[in-house]
Parts: C-alpha cells; structure tokens; sequence
C-alpha cells in the first residue's frame, strides 16, 4: 500500500496538464498557524518571501491574512501591492536594485530597503533626495553562518554575493548615519533555505546578539532586526506534515534572540508558508520499457517544475489514478530536451499507463513561478481547489 495524498482526481479529467493544483484551505490553514504562533509576539513580523510562488491569487490569500511582503525586486513590489499588501509592510533586498526599481520602492512608500553595498546605500539616498523622500534601510550583513543545506541555497557565508561583510559594517553604518535621505533603521540577514534544524538559526541569533550588543555598546540604536527566512518543508512526507513547525521555529528566536525593549524582528518566510499547498498534476505520455528500467515520461517538464534539474531536489512523486494493485519501478522523466529533465529515478509507483495522472508534491514554493518556455513550451496553468 503506498500512501497517496487526496486529489479530486475526477475533475481533473476534465483539465489540460501540466498544471499547479493549490490546496486553498491548506494554504489558509498553513497561514492561521503562523498567526496563532506569534499571536503573543506584538513585535513579531511576518513578511511573506513573493518569490516563492506570485501567483496572485496565492499572493491575495497571503495579503488578506494581514501579512506583509518580502520583495527582491521591482515586478514583485509591483505584483504586492496590486494584491493587496500596504507598501508600510513591504521589504525589499537584492543585490543589484536598479534605479527604476529604487524608485517604484520609494513610489509605494515600502517599509524597509534591506541595502547590500555601499553603492547602493548611495544610490536610495541620492534618489530619495530627488523625491523630497526619506528612505527606511536596514543594512544586509553576511554573517558567515552556513545552513547545512544544499550549496546553491547557502547566502549566510563569505564567499556568497550577498550583503555587507561583517568586518565592513561599522564603517558602513556610519555611512548611513551620515546620509540625509536614509534613516538607519537596523539589521537583515538570510542564511538560506530549506532549513530544518533548528541549531541553525539559533547559531544565527547567537551571532546576531554578537553584533547588535557590540553596536548598541558604540551607541548605534537599532530599532529593527530582520532574520529572513529559511524555514523547510517536509518533502518526503508532505501527508504526515503538511504544516512546517511554526511554533518551534518561533520559539527558537523567543528563546534565543536578545531583544531591548521595542524592538521589532521581521521574518521572511516563503517556502514554508506556499510550498505544501501546490502540487504539479500532469498525465502520462507514454511509459516506455528501456534496456534496463522502464520511464514514465510525462507531459511536465523541468520547464514547468524545475527544482530537480536546478538544485538535486527532490518531490515525492505518486500516480494519483492508477488502480493497480501490483508496484512497479519507474524512472519518471519530463518530454524536454536535456538530460537533466529527470523529476526522479527508481520510483515505486502502482503499476502506470498511458494518461494516468501523476502528482509531484510540496511544489507550491520555487515551482510555478520559475516555470520557464524552452523547447516553446506553454507555461503550466494554475488551478485553485476552491474553483473546483
Ligand atoms: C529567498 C529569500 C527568502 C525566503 O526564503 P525561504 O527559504 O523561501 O523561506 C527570504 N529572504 C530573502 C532575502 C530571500 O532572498
């Protein structure tokens, strides 16, 4: 007997694949334990990671739960706003914001630029000056802490691009201090993601409680503190917790982060808010007996979900039609021209045919909306379960 999640198999028949299929009331539910977690945290706040998955509707949930958004670039403040978050809840990092981008952030009047480099602190001042505006910044630090994660999703270390060497800051934020269209408002950092234990965010608060007691002590008044994301998600068994541990992870920064009275500490939370709730459905082109196993190709490819060929990930993947009772070993594979395009090798799967529905799980994060058009593909449609 393999475990299968629940899909409205029935009406999806009607349907053309590859789609996204969201689980709306997972989504609401995910979203209602991340409010009840920090409901006695007034200082607490969650901004939600828009790269992870734009999908407006997705994105109108989010808003509507009164969380704020964490943007990295332009499109994405753009696509916020116009799903309902208030720019004073938006925040925006990266490391290459360009003045078009600067500006639409200044437009909306955004909570917080999360500022890289020295040029760019330069560049937010000069163009807020030119709007009579004062722009909100926190400094982006690289802390040099590693998530024990897969290497490409690793920003927190020194090799990595992003944000201000430690050994920069002060100087940095003196910088800031100076600049007369930018108000120093405090600290931001991102370790990585598809993070799940818990000792690396609490060696992150340690070395944040390092830095902050070290720059309170140089009389620098730091007013907010945002830890960024990195929460992970359950792939190989998305049934068993389709919910990630909210309350621990709250009570890992409650336990081990040193706030002084009023400040604010922000998260950014994306993979773990959407990634449970979607699922890529596709059907079964062919199955196809090779020399030595036998494929399923479907008709999603890499282009629709790309995260195996991208970053060796994996997606718990189950024919979600089959009735078959005997358990066969597929390698399931997508129709695209790479060698790469590969969503999982030796899968046991009750014995599949041609047009059988095949569901690859927890695609709700980086899915979608890195779907791409190589080989002239359509981009994958998405399909809510309360339109069903
Ligand atoms: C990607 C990203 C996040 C969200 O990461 P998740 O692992 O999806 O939670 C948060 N903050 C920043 C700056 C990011 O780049």
């Amino acid at each position: 007997m393999i475990l299968r999640g629940k899909f409205p198999v029935e009406k999806f028949r009607e349907i053309e694949t590859p789609f996204y299929y969201y689980d709306m009331n997972l989504l609401r539910d995910t979203l209602d334990c991340v409010r009840e977690a920090i409901s006695r945290d007034p200082n607490f706040h969650v901004h939600y990671a828009v790269k992870a998955n734009a999908n407006p509707d997705i994105l109108r949930t989010i808003a509507r739960a009164g969380f704020g958004a964490d943007c990295v670039s332009g499109g994405e403040i753009l696509a916020a706003v116009k799903a309902g978050f208030p720019g004073s809840k938006i925040v925006y990092a990266g490391v290459g914001k360009t003045d078009r981008e600067i500006n639409i952030g200044l437009d909306n009047d955004i909570f917080c630029f999360n500022v890289e480099s020295v040029p760019e602190l330069e560049v937010i001042n000069e163009l807020a000056a030119a709007k009579g505006k004062v722009a909100a910044v926190a400094l982006r630090v690289n802390p040099n802490v590693g998530a024990h994660t897969h290497a490409n999703i690793t920003t927190g270390l020194a090799e990595n691009k992003f944000g201000i060497a430690m050994t920069d800051l002060d100087r940095v934020i003196d910088m800031a201090r100076d600049l007369k269209n930018v108000r120093f408002i405090g600290l931001h950092f991102h370790i990585g993601s598809q993070i799940l234990d818990m000792t690396d965010f609490t060696a992150l608060c340690n070395r944040v409680n390092d830095i902050t007691a070290r720059l309170e002590q140089r009389g620098v008044k730091i007013s907010d503190i945002n830890v960024g994301g990195g929460l992970g998600i359950d792939y190989k068994h998305p049934n068993h917790h389709p919910i990630p541990d909210f309350k621990e992870y709250f009570a890992t920064y409650r336990r081990h982060l040193h706030l002084l009275p009023g400040q604010q500490l922000h998260f950014e939370l994306g993979r773990a808010i959407v990634g449970q709730c979607g699922a890529l459905i596709s059907r079964v082109v062919f199955v196809k007996e090779g020399t030595k196993k036998k494929f399923a190709i479907l008709d999603a490819g890499m282009t629709d979900l790309i995260r195996p060929a991208l970053y060796e990930a994996y997606h718990r993947i189950e024919n979600i039609s089959s009735e078959a009772e005997d358990v066969e070993r597929y390698d399931v594979v997508g129709p695209v021209c790479e060698s790469s395009d590969v969503f999982g090798k030796a899968v046991d799967m009750p014995s599949t045919k041609r047009g059988d529905f095949i569901a690859l799980r927890s695609a709700g994060a980086y899915g979608e909306i890195m779907a791409s058009q190589y080989n002239c593909r359509q981009l994958p449609l998405a399909v809510l379960s309360d339109n069903l």
